[in-house]
């Protein structure tokens, strides 16, 4: 139940944390479109003499909101070129703000411009900006377009015709927003529904490693990508030594503590950002690594068996030790069009089978056996 809150919690979160980052995207678009579009409205306005000449109420208006514009504009490059994620939502209410006061103050500043297809338009574009607010915010812009549209009609004292238009484009923003909020909420959460059910469906349940799924994907992509680049990759399988017993001896809901446990130790030798670690089968585990050479990667094997034994998992039916083992087959190769990851797989298959012919609890690559710890340092026996 806690894991299902937890999840919708997140799931809410991450919802919201998308919608500020488009958010900001669009604040800084529309800034920029209105640094160019108020001139190109002076302009149109000035040669096609549409509203006679501009009262100087207007003019100072319209410099306010250029200057304003400029000034989103530039804010909005820096806060997105350094993705300052905690600036973003107060940029994002400064920015919406202002632009839906500045339309609003125009409905009030020219008359002649109320009633107009003009300023029905630039209504609409700006509540189709606003929507992807949080509902409480929304709250507040209804409620300042609502108190900005009173005060417009008290200072300009309009015609009737005026106030009912003003009245009329409130409504229509209102419902506009909603729509384009509703409709851009829904889609982004299908989106972060859709990843979180392809994450979970390549994770295993179990120890949160990757599954078998997973990391044939990462193969797929990763196997071209390292063949380019001419990057050494390797693959070291691990499968633990007499699982079976172990889950007949101690039952099977401590089979999975003891798998939970393994894959942990896995995940904390495993830490470079290209490393893949992934539970493959019921017991058996695989890491994938890259830019290693077959030196590092028996040595990087080595560290995993020995953070596996000093976990001290007691199995004394298992013969090799008094605590849980594994055996591990390693290969490595260089990626080419020729080979392939699964070929590779099969390879390690192999050497961790003679591992298992060769008494478990040790590492095979190639022909050369290692482990059997002896004061910490691996033997070394050619087959
Ligand atoms: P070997 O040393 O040769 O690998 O012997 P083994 O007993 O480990 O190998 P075998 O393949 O014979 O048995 C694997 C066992 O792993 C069988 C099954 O009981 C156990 N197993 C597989 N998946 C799970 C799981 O999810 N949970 C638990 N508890 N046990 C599992
Ligand atoms: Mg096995
Ligand atoms: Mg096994």
């Amino acid at each position: 139940m806690r894991g299902e809150s937890g999840r919708a919690a997140s799931t809410k979160k991450e919802l919201q944390e998308t919608l500020d980052r488009k958010n900001t995207v669009r604040a800084f678009l529309s800034a920029v479109v209105h640094v160019f579009i108020i001139p190109v409205f002076i302009l149109v306005v000035h040669f096609l003499n549409i509203y006679g000449d501009f009262s100087l109420k207007v003019k100072i208006y319209l410099a306010v909101c250029e200057g304003a514009q400029i000034v989103f504009g530039i804010w909005g490059y820096y806060i997105i070129s350094r993705n300052e994620m905690d600036k973003r939502v107060f940029y994002n209410n400064s920015c919406f703000f202002v632009t839906i006061l500045c339309i609003v103050v125009m409905a009030g500043i020219d008359r002649s411009m109320t009633g107009s297809f003009l300023i029905y338009f630039a209504g609409m574009v700006y509540a189709a900006l606003v929507p992807v607010m949080s509902r409480g915010m929304r709250k507040i812009y209804v409620g300042v377009f609502a108190a900005g549209s009173i005060v417009s009609v008290a200072v300009a004292k309009p015609s009737g015709r005026a106030v009912a238009d003003i009245i009329l484009i409130g409504i229509a923003a209102v419902i506009v927003c909603e729509t384009v909020h509703n409709y851009v909420t829904e889609y982004v959460r299908t989106g972060i529904n859709l990843r979180a059910k392809t994450l979970t469906s390549e994770k295993d349940p179990l120890t949160g490693l990757m599954n078998r799924r997973g990391l044939d994907k990462n193969a797929a992509v990763l196997w071209p990508y390292c063949s380019r680049n001419s990057t050494s990759v390797g693959i070291i399988e691990i499968d633990i030594d007499f699982f079976k017993k172990y889950n007949d001896r101690f039952g099977h809901p401590a089979g999975d503590r003891c798998l939970k446990l393994i894959a942990k130790s896995i995940k904390q030798s495993a830490r470079r950002s290209s490393d893949i670690a992934a539970r493959t089968g019921g017991e058996e585990f695989l890491i994938f690594v890259q830019g290693m050479s077959e030196k590092e990667i028996i040595e990087f094997a080595m560290k995993i068996r020995s953070g596996i034994n000093d976990l001290k998992i007691p199995h004394a039916y298992a013969g090799v030790s008094n605590y849980v083992t594994v055996s591990m087959g390693i290969a490595c190769c260089v990626p080419n069009a020729v080979n392939s990851f699964d070929e590779l797989y099969e390879e390690a298959d192999k050497a961790l089978y003679m591992a298992k012919e060769n008494g478990r609890n040790c590492v095979v690559s190639g022909d050369r056996i290692y482990g059997r710890m002896k004061k910490g340092l691996a033997t070394v026996i050619s087959m």
